[in-house]
């Protein structure tokens, strides 16, 4: 794997994933943008990146048939950078910043689709909802006046450890969510709740053989940041 060049790296990857009909995003962050432009070249056409200025500065300097995927934590005051061309963003982990992302996508008469972000892993972070309180808060929102967001599923990291049981429990936990939320009598008819983004570089294959439709890998194409 060593030797291989990024664009075999990208064609490998991109190939075995299309077979099983999941969906690769490829996690371009930190990464200058004439990588990027070879990634390009190789046929990728979805990036993703965790910092909105990087992105917006790529997005400026690459072709625009790209897709834009924000995978990090969006924080609300800096969503009006991206709402003119993100196509999707991964971290959506509040109902506060699920407005506001409708209100910045309005105003650029877009519909943006988003993913909400569930805490998984083992490890303590203040990003997420907990399985427990998405299920409840749920109908709680106003969803048929928030017209500039498209919920399509939701988005998860499982524990950075060695002990793949874990891993495969973590991916398991989600995927059951994902589908008791799917049959939910208030989902809204407009949203496409078809996008279980889960896996990375490491422990993709587990979260395709759990039910992934999108994983985000980085470091296996690009090498490491
Ligand atoms: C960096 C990142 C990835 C990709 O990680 P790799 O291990 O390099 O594949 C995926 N998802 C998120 C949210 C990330 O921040």
């Amino acid at each position: 794997m060593a030797d291989q060049t990024l664009a075999q790296k990208f064609a490998y990857h991109h190939h075995l994933l299309e077979q099983k009909g999941v969906t690769l995003v490829a996690v371009s962050k930190t990464k200058p943008t004439e990588t990027l432009q070879s990634a390009y070249d190789a046929g990728c056409r979805i990036f993703g990146e965790n910092k909105v200025q990087e992105m917006v500065a790529k997005a400026e300097a690459l072709p625009k048939d790209i897709q834009w995927h924000l995978i990090g934590h969006l924080q609300k005051n800096k969503i009006k950078y991206i709402a003119p061309f993100v196509s999707m963003i991964h971290g959506v982990d509040s109902w506060e910043l699920l407005e506001a992302i409708h209100r910045q996508a309005a105003k650029n008469n877009r519909v943006i689709d988003c993913l909400l972000q569930v805490h998984i892993a083992e490890e303590e972070t203040k990003f997420g909802f907990s399985t427990e309180d998405l299920g409840k808060s749920w109908s709680d929102q106003p969803w048929a006046e928030w017209t500039g967001i498209r919920l399509r599923g939701l988005m998860g990291m499982a524990s950075f450890t060695e002990d793949t049981a874990q891993v495969r429990g973590e991916f398991q936990t989600l995927k059951t969510l994902f589908d008791t939320l799917s049959k939910r009598p208030d989902m809204p008819g407009r949203f496409l709740w078809d996008t279980l983004s889960m896996g990375m570089s490491g422990d993709w294959p587990i979260a395709v053989e759990e039910g992934s439709t999108m994983v985000r890998i980085g470091s296996s194409i690009f090498g490491s940041r």
